[in-house]
């Protein structure tokens, strides 16, 4: 696969760019993508950049039937001095391929993977947004395109990445969520597919979500599917707690997406020498710690927000406020290292991004 150029087919029409105050999330796109094919027994294939533009599909394809897909979500930043970052982008491409692995996709070669996305970038670089705190996303996915409506693995599949220029997420300032204790749906089940990154997923979590919004809250807190007695996630973030001085996240049971965020608070909050802990970490722990006034602050962590802090908690009818609805310090710190390694002011320690 290595060995394999990358067919460029560069547009004769270039869309006019967006004014930051009109980017949003993921609905303006470039004027490129990547696009690359598997067939059985011969691999993935064609690697190629094109114009960006609609596919055609047979109405048949088992994408369309059994939702055999898996997706990534990244993002590339620029630096003040005009440099392109990405951020731990190999996680991205590992974490695609345990996807893929759950899901019966083939994988792709992620070295690969990682060159296409820098040469579809380079062809882009001038979609990739400059104000204070936009990025351009990056939307890496595989889709099943066998047209067969038997229950199996597809034995045809495309892999494409699309980009997307991406407004701040917190235009004035980073600010707390609520957020509603989710205690009839669930996100995923032990032995399901919560650990991978799978459009199923998703779709299962909208019921709750439109619930929740219908109730004024941001997003829900999902509990575990068995019991629900046990924190699993926050909407489509991972979630950390403070309680009596100890940072805690559930630990990873296979229910749970890790991210890449996740992982990047766990490495920075041991390297600042501060007690993080990956353990179970039940509802009525939280309650208990909030009614003795040890819940000193809870967040979510994503690529999306990167960290998302957590004003109040709902579950049934008690009402939890942290930190008095405000930012606590070490989400405001997590939040301004991470962004400042991302967008090239701060040091970056780890080698975390990728030029
Ligand atoms: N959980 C879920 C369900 C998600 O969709 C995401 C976003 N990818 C995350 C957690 C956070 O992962 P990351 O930090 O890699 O964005």
């Amino acid at each position: 696969m290595k060995e394999q150029t990358i067919q460029l087919n560069l547009s004769p029409e270039r869309k006019p760019k967006p004014q930051s105050e009109e980017l949003g999330f993921g609905k303006i796109f470039t004027d490129h993508m990547f696009i690359m094919d598997y067939t059985e027994g011969q691999g993935w294939h064609d690697p190629r950049i094109v114009p960006y533009q609609p596919i055609s599909l047979d109405p048949a394809c088992m994408i369309f039937h059994y939702g055999q897909t898996v997706f990534e979500g990244l993002k590339a930043y620029l630096t003040e001095d005009n440099r392109v970052l990405l951020f731990r982008p190999q996680k991205n491409f590992e974490r695609l391929n345990r996807s893929n692995e759950r899901l019966c996709i083939p994988p792709v070669d992620e070295e690969f993977a990682l060159e296409a996305l820098k040469q579809l970038i380079s062809v882009e670089k001038d979609w990739i947004p400059n104000a204070e705190g936009t990025s351009l996303y990056i939307r890496p996915f595989i889709i099943s395109t066998e047209p067969f409506l038997g229950v199996a693995p597809s034995s045809r599949y495309k892999f494409m990445i699309i980009l997307s220029p991406v407004g701040a997420y917190y235009k004035e300032g980073i600010h707390p969520v609520k957020i509603l204790v989710e205690s009839e749906f669930v996100r995923a089940v032990a032995g399901g597919t919560g650990e991978a990154k799978t459009a199923g997923n998703y779709a299962s979590s909208l019921k709750a979500q439109e619930i929740a919004d219908g109730k004024g809250y941001t997003q829900v807190l999902w509990l575990d599917g068995l019991e629900k007695k046990y924190i699993e996630e926050v909407g489509s973030m991972n979630v950390f707690f403070k309680i009596n001085g100890e940072i805690v996240t559930p630990a990873l049971n296979g229910s749970i997406l890790e991210g890449v965020t996740r992982n990047s608070v766990i490495e920075l909050l041991k390297s600042w020498d501060l007690p993080v802990t990956e353990r179970r970490l039940a509802m009525e722990e939280i309650r208990e710690a909030y009614k003795s006034g040890q819940l000193e602050e809870a967040f979510g962590t994503g690529t999306a927000a990167v960290i998302s802090p957590i004003g109040e908690l709902l579950w049934n009818d008690e009402k939890m406020i942290i930190n008095e609805g405000t930012t606590g310090p070490i989400a405001k710190k997590l939040y301004s290292t991470i962004t400042g390694i991302q967008n090239g002011k701060e040091q970056d320690p780890f080698n975390w991004t990728v030029e």
